[in-house]
C-alpha cells in the first residue's frame, strides 16, 4: 500500500516536469502578462481618478512603476520558487530509488560501493562479507520467478532483522547479499558471520514444497587487502564462488590464490574455445574386451586435446571446466558426430555387433535446455543406437534421481543403451542399482588396483557382480592394467574388461584394423 501511494506521488511529480519546459515557461509568462495587463490598465485609471494634475501625475507615474517592479519581482519569485521546489523534490526521489533495491527496500549495489568508498576514505577497517542463496535457482524453477520474488524479500528482512546498528547490509543483485562489519576482531568475525546467518530460518516452504535455506558466504577484511570498494566486492564474490564450488554452505576468507584459480580458469577457458573453434579436439577409442577370452566386444569413445602450446591436457582436468563453462555441449556433440560416424563405417563393414560407448555428461543430461537438445540432434541423426552405449556418472544424477531415471527413459526409448560409469567412487548405492534402468555397469579402476591385496575390495567387488548379474546387467571392470588382475577376475563369468593391458585409447588406429581383420 505504502510504496504503492509512493509510486504515485513520483509519477505526479513527473508528470509535472515531464510535462514540457514550453508549457511550464508559458504558464509564467501568460500570468506574468494578465497581471501586468491588469496592473496597467487598473492603476491607470485608479491615478485619474485621484488626481488631474499633470506634476502630481507623472510623479505618481514613478512610484506606479516602483510597485509594479516589487510587485513582479515578488511573483517571478514565488513561480520560480515553486517551479524549482517541485524538481528538487523529483531528483531527490530519483536519487532514492537510485540507491534503493526496488524489491527487498534495501540499499543497493551502489548505495555498498558508495558506502565502502566512504569508510575506505575515512581509513577505517572493516569486513566485507558476501553472502549467496545455496540453489536458489531450484525455487525459481520450481515455483516461479513471483515465488522466488517472496522467497527473496523474507530473507532480506530476516538478515535486516539480526543486524547491529553499526552494520550495514544491502542487495547486490539476484540472490546476493552484502554486509560490512566494521572492525578488525578476527576471532569474532566467524561467530559473527554464524549469528547473522542463523537468523535466517532453516527451512522455506511454499505451495507445499519444503527447501533447505543456506548460503555459500566469500569474507574480505580491509585494509588487509586495500583494494577500492570494486575490487574488494570482486574479491569477495571470488571467495564465496570458491566455496560454491567445493561444496557450498562455507564461509571462505578471500586468498592471493583464488583469484589466481580465477585467472587461469579465464585462460583456459579462451584456449579451450580456441580448440574447439580450430577443431583441434579428436576422439580415442579403447577397446571393451571379453574377460576370459579378450574377444573385443566394443569400445569407449575418449575425447582428447593436444594444445599448441602446452601439450597433452588431460580430459580429468579440461572437462569439469567445460562443464562448468557450457563449452561440454560442444564437445560431447563433437564426439557424439563422431561416434556416430565410427558407426556407421563399422556397419558398412558388416561389423553390426560392436558396441560404441559415449560419455555424456550429467550436467547435458539433467539441464532442461541442453538435455532437449541432445534428443533432438539424435532423432535427426538417422541412425541405429540399439549398439551405442551411453555412460552416465552416478555420482551426479543422485541429487535429482527422479528426472534422471525419466531421462534416461527417453534416452532408451531411442535404442540406446545405458551404462553407469565410475560406479564405487562417491555415494554409490546397491539400491540405486534396482531403480535406475541401466544396462551396464562400469566399475571404477580404483576397485581393481587394490584388488589383490585387499580383501574387502575383494568381497565387495563380489557382492555388486552378483547382484549386477541376478539384475541382468552386464558388468565392465574398468583399468585392467596387469596379468596379476586380469588373472584374479578370471573367476568371474561374463563379465568385460577395459584397461591398457588390453589395450590403450591412443592406439585405436590399430583398434579398428585388428576389428575388420577378425570379421574378414
Ligand atoms: P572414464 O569415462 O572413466 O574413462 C576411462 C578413463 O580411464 C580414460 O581416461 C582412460 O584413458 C582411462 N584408462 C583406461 N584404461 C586404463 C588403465 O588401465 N589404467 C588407468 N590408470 N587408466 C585407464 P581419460 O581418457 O583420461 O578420461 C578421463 C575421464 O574424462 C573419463 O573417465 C570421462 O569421465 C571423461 N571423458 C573422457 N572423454 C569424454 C567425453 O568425450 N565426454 C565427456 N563428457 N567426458 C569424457
Ligand atoms: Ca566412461
Ligand atoms: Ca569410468
Amino acid at each position: 500500500m505504502e510504496t504503492d501511494k509512493k509510486q504515485k506521488k513520483s509519477a505526479e511529480l513527473k508528470n509535472q516536469i515531464i510535462s514540457g519546459p514550453q508549457v511550464e515557461a508559458l504558464k509564467i509568462a501568460a500570468v506574468y502578462g494578465f497581471f501586468g495587463m491588469l496592473w496597467i490598465l487598473l492603476s491607470d485609471r485608479l491615478l485619474l481618478f485621484f488626481t488631474d494634475d499633470l506634476v502630481l501625475y507623472s510623479q505618481f507615474q514613478t512610484y506606479k512603476g516602483i510597485i509594479y517592479v516589487v510587485l513582479t519581482v515578488f511573483l517571478i519569485y514565488v513561480l520560480v520558487y515553486k517551479r524549482t521546489r517541485v524538481i528538487s523534490r523529483y531528483f531527490n526521489r530519483l536519487q532514492d530509488t537510485a540507491f534503493i533495491d526496488r524489491l527487498t527496500r534495501l540499499p543497493n549495489r551502489a548505495k555498498l560501493s558508495e558506502k565502502l568508498d566512504v569508510m575506505i576514505a575515512d581509513k577505517q577497517s572493516f569486513y566485507l562479507v558476501y553472502l549467496n542463496l545455496d540453489d536458489f535457482r531450484i525455487i525459481n524453477d520450481t515455483l516461479g520467478h513471483l515465488a522466488g520474488d517472496r522467497f527473496l524479500q523474507l530473507i532480506a528482512d530476516e538478515l535486516g532483522e539480526s543486524l547491529r546498528k553499526e552494520e550495514f547490509l544491502a542487495r547486490i543483485g539476484g540472490d546476493d547479499f552484502g554486509i560490512i562489519i566494521p572492525g578488525t576482531d578476527s576471532e569474532g568475525i566467524d561467530q559473527r558471520i554464524e549469528e547473522i546467518k542463523s537468523g535466517v530460518k532453516k527451512y522455506w516452504s511454499s505451495d507445499n514444497h519444503r527447501f533447505y535455506v543456506s548460503f555459500s558466504v566469500g569474507v574480505i577484511h580491509y585494509p588487509t587487502h586495500t583494494y577500492d570498494a570494486s575490487e574488494l566486492l570482486k574479491r569477495a564474490n571470488i571467495a564465496m564462488y570458491q566455496g560454491k564450488k567445493t561444496g557450498k554452505r562455507q564461509t571462505l576468507y578471500f586468498e592471493d590464490e583464488y583469484m589466481r584459480n580465477v585467472t587461469e580458469h579465464i585462460n583456459m577457458t579462451n584456449k579451450l574455445q580456441d580448440a574447439i573453434d580450430r577443431e583441434e579436439l579428436t576422439v580415442h577409442y579403447q577397446a571393451v574386451c571379453e574377460l576370459r577370452t579378450g574377444t573385443i566386444r566394443g569400445m569407449e569413445a575418449l575425447v582428447r586435446w593436444q594444445s599448441e602450446e602446452d601439450g597433452f591436457i588431460s580430459p580429468d582436468y579440461f572437462i569439469p571446466l567445460a562443464e562448468e563453462t557450457g563449452q561440454i555441449f560442444e564437445i560431447d556433440n563433437f564426439v557424439f558426430k563422431d561416434v556416430v560416424a565410427r558407426k556407421k563405417e563399422l556397419e558398412k563393414n558388416g561389423l553390426l555387433n560392436i558396441s560404441i560407448g559415449l560419455n555424456l555428461s550429467s550436467t547435458i543430461l539433467m539441464s532442461d535446455i541442453a538435455f532437449p537438445k541432445f534428443l533432438n540432434n539424435s532423432k535427426n541423426m538417422d541412425c541405429d543406437y540399439t549398439k551405442l552405449v551411453i555412460e552416465i556418472t552416478e555420482t551426479a544424477i543422485i541429487n535429482d534421481l527422479d528426472v534422471a531415471i525419466e531421462r534416461i527413459g527417453q534416452l532408451k526409448s531411442l535404442g540406446f543403451k545405458i551404462a553407469l560409469d565410475d560406479f564405487g567412487t562417491g555415494y554409490s548405492s546397491l539400491t540405486h542399482l534396482k531403480r535406475i534402468p541401466i544396462d551396464m555397469l562400469k566399475l571404477d579402476q580404483s576397485f581393481i588396483e587394490q584388488i589383490i591385496d585387499n580383501e574387502k575390495d575383494a568381497v565387495i567387488i563380489d557382492s555388486v557382480i552378483s547382484m549386477a548379474q541376478n539384475l541382468d546387467v552386464l558388468v565392465i571392470v574398468e583399468g585392467v592394467e596387469n596379468a596379476e588382475q586380469l588373472e584374479y577376475l578370471k573367476k568371474y563369468d561374463k563379465i568385460r574388461a577395459q584397461g591398457y593391458l588390453m589395450h590403450r585409447p591412443e592406439e585405436f588406429g590399430k583398434l579398428f584394423q585388428k576389428i575388420e581383420r577378425a570379421h574378414t
